[in-house]
């Protein structure tokens, strides 16, 4: 099992790093969150271990991108004492639980091991809508059985609407899912993937959400 940590103080990210390291995980460790970013963009991981007072990105700006690309790794947040509003926004962001700071190591390592238990079984699994079926570690789109050829970026589009199923996506969070932090997107590229989506897939699909963003309806 492999675990991202995203951890700016030296001591408190070292301790980590060895503790779970005892645990038996494996750990990659970075120490801003655009680093975090691009490693959970680039690399795979089981879970990730996210403090959300990071410099260069916020790792509430790295969860809302996580989240935005459609990504459902479990993520466990690190808060300060003090912050009790941070463990609700982070919640409602998409973090499935938190550890306040001074970190208890102890405490830590029970939390990991029941966010791996809890998502061991969703791992990359197929993804539904009516007729069409996403298949993430195949890289594979299908409507009625039939293959359907998807450009990457349409792919990633899909997929993060798909797994958001029911839920609007903004073009913030459609555009994280399809961009990098150096990529300037262009201003209406969003609209011509959607265009193309609708065209491949069927008109329907996809319903614009005037001034708010798109949506998947559950099916
Ligand atoms: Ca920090």
């Amino acid at each position: 099992m492999r675990i991202l940590l995203a951890e700016d103080d030296p001591h408190l990210g070292d301790g980590l790093t060895v503790g779970l390291r005892q645990d038996g995980y494996a750990v990659d460790w970075v120490k801003d969150g655009v680093a975090a970013d691009l490693a959970l963009k680039t690399e795979s991981y089981d879970l990730l271990v996210l403090d959300l007072g990071l410099p260069r990105l916020t790792g509430m700006e790295v969860l809302g991108r996580l989240r935005g690309r459609g990504q459902t790794l479990p993520v466990l947040i690190l808060t300060a004492r003090d912050a009790s509003g941070d463990k609700i926004a982070g919640l409602d962001s998409g973090a499935d639980d938190y550890v306040v700071k001074p970190i208890d190591l102890d405490e830590l390592a029970a939390r990991v091991r029941a966010l791996a238990r809890r998502s061991a079984g969703r791992a990359t699994p197929l993804l539904q809508h009516g007729e069409i079926e996403l298949d993430p570690a195949a890289h594979r789109v299908t409507l009625s059985g039939v293959p359907v050829e998807l450009a990457t970026r349409e792919f990633s589009l899909l997929q993060a609407l798909m797994q958001n199923a029911g839920r609007a996506m903004t073009r913030a969070q459609l555009e994280a899912s399809l961009y990098g932090w150096r990529d300037e997107p262009d201003s209406n590229a969003l609209e011509v993937h959607i265009h193309h989506l609708r065209k491949k897939l069927g008109a329907n699909v996809i319903k614009t959400l005037r001034g708010v963003g798109y949506l998947i309806s559950k099916s």
